[in-house]
Parts: structure tokens; C-alpha cells; sequence
């Protein structure tokens, strides 16, 4: 059983390895993206509200996604262990989570940070492709589908994300840094913050995650 947090900026690889340990661990992968992403695409109020701040390439707002993530944590699914990807993403959010796990008497075991150079998360997102039915993560480039513009795995459509625009992702890896870079202070202050170095092929990355939670 682990509770873990994927840490890193956009593009770092989060999703690629969250749903790869989800399967071989067990557990979810809860990206909060994705949850916003699909209650933008089904129109109800959480997705009205976050969408002006989703394309705009800004943070939704704190209370908002304590919301979402403790309704989540609640699943039954969530039980036996989770991976988190995408939140926390603010000190503020972090606190809310501490909170709500010592109120259920669980907490985190561990915080691992994908770390990739701007560069190349540049060249990453500008290339990522997403189905549209599953939700499976391509690059035109690093992880291409088999068949043009069509998902491996369920024979969906893959279109490219509005926020993966240059001046957009620009934009978000300015916000990672103002915002979501004091998180390594925090954890590394709770004793459960570790570093991987993301620029490596998936599978490498992968056994570096899987050998980071293992050491505790
Ligand atoms: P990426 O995979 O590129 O890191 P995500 O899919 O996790 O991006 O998030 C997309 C967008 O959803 C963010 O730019 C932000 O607007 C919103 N979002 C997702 N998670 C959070 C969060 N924990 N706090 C605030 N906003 C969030
Ligand atoms: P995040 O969830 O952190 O935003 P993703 O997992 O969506 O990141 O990855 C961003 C893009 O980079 C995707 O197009 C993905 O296929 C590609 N990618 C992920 N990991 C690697 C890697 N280790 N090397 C090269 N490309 C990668
Ligand atoms: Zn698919």
C-alpha cells in the first residue's frame, strides 16, 4: 500500500508514469486534471468554473480542488493507496491534504519529484497528444501512436490539448515555479520528498520511481 504524490511541472511525465505504477501497484492514479478536464467536456458547474482558468493556463482556485480531492479520497478505491498527480499544487493545498489525512488518521509515504528542464518540457507539451476516450498519453515525436491520430489502446480519437499551445505552456511552467516549487521545501521538511531525474526514457523513469518508493 503506498500513498504517493507525482510532483513536477507540466510535461514532466506525471500522467505517463502515474497510470504505469497505477497499474502495476494497484492503486489509482487520481489526476486532477483529468477530473477537471472531464467536467469541463460534460458541461457541469464544477467544469464552468474552472475552465477561464484551465485555458488561461492558471491555477484553479485552492478551495476548489480541496473539494474535489477530498470527495475523491473518499471512494472506495482510495482505500488500499492512491497515487496523486497534479495536487497538490500549492502550499495551501498541501495543508488541506495533511489536515484531511490526520483527520483519518493516514498520511503521505511518499513525494516523489520528476524534475525535466524547461527545454524540454517545452518540446514535450508542444508535442503531446491525448485520446480522447481513454485518456492515454502520446508525443508525435517520444511515443507515437501506431496509427496517425488514433489511440493504441481503445481506437480513439487523439487530439492535442488547447493549454499545450507555446505561449500557454510558457505561462504554466511560470506558475510551477511561483507556485508549486515551494511544495519541495514542505515535503523535503516532512522527510518524504524524493528526486528523480525525469529526462530519461519512460521505463528508466519508471524503475527510478519504483526504486525511490521502495527506499523509503
Ligand atoms: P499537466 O499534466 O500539464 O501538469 P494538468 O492536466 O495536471 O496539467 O492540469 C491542467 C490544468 O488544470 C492546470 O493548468 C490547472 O489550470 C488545472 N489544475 C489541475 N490540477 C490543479 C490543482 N491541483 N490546482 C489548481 N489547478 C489545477
Ligand atoms: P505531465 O502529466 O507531467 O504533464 P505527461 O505524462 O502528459 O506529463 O507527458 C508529457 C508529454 O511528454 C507526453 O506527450 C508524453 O508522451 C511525453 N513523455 C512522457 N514521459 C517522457 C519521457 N520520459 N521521455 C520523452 N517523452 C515523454
Ligand atoms: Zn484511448
Amino acid at each position: 500500500m503506498t500513498r504517493m504524490v507525482l510532483l513536477g511541472p507540466p510535461g514532466a511525465g506525471k500522467g505517463t508514469q502515474g497510470q504505469m505504477l497505477a497499474e502495476e501497484l494497484g492503486i489509482p492514479q487520481i489526476a486532477t486534471g483529468d477530473i477537471l478536464r472531464a467536467a469541463v467536456k460534460e458541461g457541469s458547474e464544477l467544469g464552468h468554473k474552472a475552465k477561464s482558468y484551465m485555458d488561461a493556463g492558471d491555477l484553479v482556485p485552492d478551495e476548489v480542488m480541496v473539494g474535489i480531492i477530498r470527495d475523491r479520497l473518499q471512494e472506495p478505491d482510495a482505500a488500499e493507496g492512491y497515487i496523486l498527480d497534479g495536487f497538490p499544487r500549492t502550499v495551501a493545498q498541501a495543508e488541506a491534504l495533511d489536515d484531511m489525512l490526520v483527520a483519518i488518521g493516514q498520511k503521505l509515504d511518499q513525494v516523489v519529484h520528476i524534475d525535466v528542464d524547461n527545454e524540454v518540457l517545452v518540446e514535450r507539451l508542444s508535442g503531446r497528444l491525448i485520446c480522447r476516450d481513454c485518456g492515454a498519453t502520446y508525443h508525435t515525436r517520444f511515443n507515437p501512436p501506431a496509427k496517425d491520430r488514433v489511440c493504441d489502446l481503445c481506437g480513439g480519437e487523439l487530439f492535442q490539448r488547447e493549454d499545450d499551445q507555446e505561449d500557454t505552456v510558457r505561462s504554466r511552467l511560470a506558475v510551477f515555479e511561483e507556485r508549486t516549487q515551494p511544495l519541495v521545501e514542505y515535503y523535503r521538511q516532512q522527510g518524504i520528498y524524493r528526486k528523480v531525474d525525469g529526462d530519461q526514457d519512460p521505463e528508466t523513469v519508471r524503475a527510478e520511481i519504483l526504486q525511490a518508493i521502495e527506499g523509503k
